[in-house]
């Protein structure tokens, strides 16, 4: 597909009482954020539906919008609507080159601007994201297809990430020894890495990057992100408004793409870190080649969380929250719970409450007051679906089946309602499958030995929950559960900022977790100074070890 400068953006200026564009976004053209009319692309044709003109979200580096040669590009849908509404340019090697490049050059005024004048941008940046972040979440609600009020939540989520790296001066203090030895001082400092790269995915496409880029410019370094090419706008809104916020051209560049586009990141000599979020095989792949070329890589896989449920539990309690963290975001979230385990003899009793609340969930366009939109492709959605058959062939108890459920949205988008299995085997594709969709399985056991047996023979080690009364027993699975991050009567534990967050086993490769402290020593180096400020008296030649005396 060619894709010409063919006249500015008419579309965009005229847009906002579209059908079709969301509430608060200022025009059609919304993921361009305010990009000069001149820079504005559309299609000349499209299969299909010849000269309709589209949006295309271009790359950003070194402050402005890059087009490159535009030789390969991929279609962005609204999953609420079926309809292709932009597209997106996917980078070649060339165009990674330009964004390192322009990373680089910043990069060298970037690491000795004061740290008073980077916690500047970053307040700057953090008000500017508090005042707007109703656009920023109207772009991810056309794009992801997730509800507004989701959509928001995921934004001040980010936030948090922003105002912990608002703090960058406490964060990377050295530490000082007077008189380590005679005449002697010691003290560390951390310094910036340089260009650094996030590669993420498609759920999360403001949260996951901010897990990230935040921590990583406070820190004085320059950033490359290559978000999902699924839904790639918001990335280019945020690159926007970090120009607002006064943050130097090409301390944050954006390119879009696939596999080209990571591959290029990954040989980059220049860049020195990669934080990867994205499935399993992925992970695994950019975890091996990154390091193969030398960087620090940090690589977040994927998910099948569990929520055991002990005897004791309240039920009514634990129904509501196996409900909220299974379809939220239609179950398209890394720490959704997939699994619950009920220990008898709840099972009966705690079914029965899952599948009374199910019946009352909602399911539409995320702008309307639903309680879950669509998931994120036709592909995604019809695999999905697959698993319902896959279930119900190997012997598991279809208790509710989402393809029967009515939903308020468009026929052509992407939708499945939330459906139930019960009596689910470990054996079982459901169970052993990240699903990644609005499905959630009961696998029974008999007692908190077998229960934490299933969660830790389990591959992945992302997120888990325990529901009970039992302080002891809640105490004990804290201690021996295999799994990164734990939840007690809490089914999504995502860490806040100033802890970090990540996976054990296959749900992340690497050493260091997103954010938190760790974040703060991913995208810095250490270094330990030894000073010696020589007094008249000192003399004499020794060849002997440096020792401390
Ligand atoms: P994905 O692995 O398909 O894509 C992630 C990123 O990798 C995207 O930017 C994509 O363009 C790129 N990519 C895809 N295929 C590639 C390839 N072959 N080579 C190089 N790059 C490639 O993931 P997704 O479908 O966008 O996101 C969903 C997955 O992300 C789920 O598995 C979910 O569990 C996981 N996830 C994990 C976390 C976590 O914290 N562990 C958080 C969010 C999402």
């Amino acid at each position: 597909m060619v894709i010409r400068i063919r006249r500015p953006c008419e579309r965009g200026v005229n847009a906002a009482g579209r059908s079709d564009a969301p509430d608060g976004a200022r025009c059609g053209c919304y993921g361009w954020g305010r990009v000069p009319d001149d820079l504005l692309l559309h299609e000349t044709s499209r299969a299909g539906a010849p000269g309709v003109p589209l949006p295309v979200v271009p790359h950003w580096v070194d402050g402005k919008p890059r087009v490159g040669d535009a030789a390969r590009s991929g279609e962005v849908t609204n999953p609420a609507t079926g309809a292709v509404t932009k597209t997106v340019l996917f980078a070649t090697a060339d165009d990674v080159d330009a964004a390192v490049r322009a990373a680089a050059t910043a990069f060298r005024g970037w690491r000795r601007t004061s740290l008073t004048k980077r916690a500047q941008v970053l307040f700057a940046f953090r008000e500017l994201l508090n005042q707007r972040k109703g656009e920023l979440a109207a772009i991810l609600t056309a794009e992801h297809g997730k509800v507004l009020s989701d959509a928001l939540g995921e934004v001040t989520r980010g936030l948090e990430v922003v105002e912990f790296a608002c703090g960058i001066p406490h964060l990377v203090k050295g530490s000082f020894s007077a008189g380590a030895s005679t005449n002697v001082d010691v003290h560390s400092t951390r310094q910036p890495l340089g260009v650094v790269a996030v590669i993420s995915p498609f759920n999360f496409p403001a949260m996951v990057p901010m897990w990230f880029f935040p921590i990583a410019i406070a820190c004085g370094n320059c950033v490359i992100l290559k978000p999902s090419e699924k839904d790639p706008s918001a990335a280019n809104w945020i690159a926007a408004l970090w120009s607002d916020a006064g943050l130097p051209a090409g301390v944050f560049n954006v390119v879009h793409g696939d596999k080209i586009a990571v591959d290029r990141i990954l040989e980059h000599p220049e860049v020195k870190s990669v934080s990867f979020v994205g499935s399993t095989p992925v992970a695994r792949y950019v975890y091996e080649t990154g390091t193969r070329h030398g960087k620090r890589v940090q690589a977040l896989g994927g998910a099948k969380n569990h929520m055991v449920v002990l005897p004791d539990a309240d039920l009514d309690v634990a129904a509501d929250a196996a409900v909220n963290a299974g379809f939220g975001s239609a179950g398209e979230r890394c720490m959704a719970i997939s699994v619950v385990v009920a220990v008898e003899p709840i099972a009966d009793a705690l079914v029965e409450r899952i599948t009374k609340r199910m019946a009352g969930l909602t399911v539409g366009d995320g702008r309307s007051d639903a309680d879950m939109g669509p998931l994120i492709t036709r592909a995604h959605r019809d695999r999905v679906a697959g698993y319902l058959d896959a279930g119900v062939e190997a012997g598991a108890a279809l208790v509710v089946d989402g393809r029967d459920h009515r939903v308020g949205g468009a026929p052509e988008g992407f939708w499945l309602a939330p459906s139930l299995f019960d009596r689910v085997t470990p054996s079982m594709s459901i169970y052993r499958d990240e699903i990644f969709g609005p499905v959630l399985s009961v696998v029974r056991v008999a007692s908190y030995d077998d229960a934490l047996q299933v969660v830790n023979a389990n591959p992945y080690g992302n997120g888990t929950a325990i529901f009970t009364n039992d302080g002891g027993a809640a105490r004990r699975f804290e201690d021996e559960v295999e799994v990164g991050m734990v939840g007690i009567n809490v089914a999504i534990p995502v860490p806040v900022a100033y802890y970090s967050f990540g996976g054990w086993k296959h749900s992340l490769f690497g050493d260091a977790h997103a954010h938190g402290t760790e974040g703060v020593q991913f995208f810095t180096k250490g270094k330990v100074v030894t000073t010696r400020w020589l007094d008249p008296r000192h003399a004499g030649i020794n060849l002997g070890f440096p020792r401390n005396d």
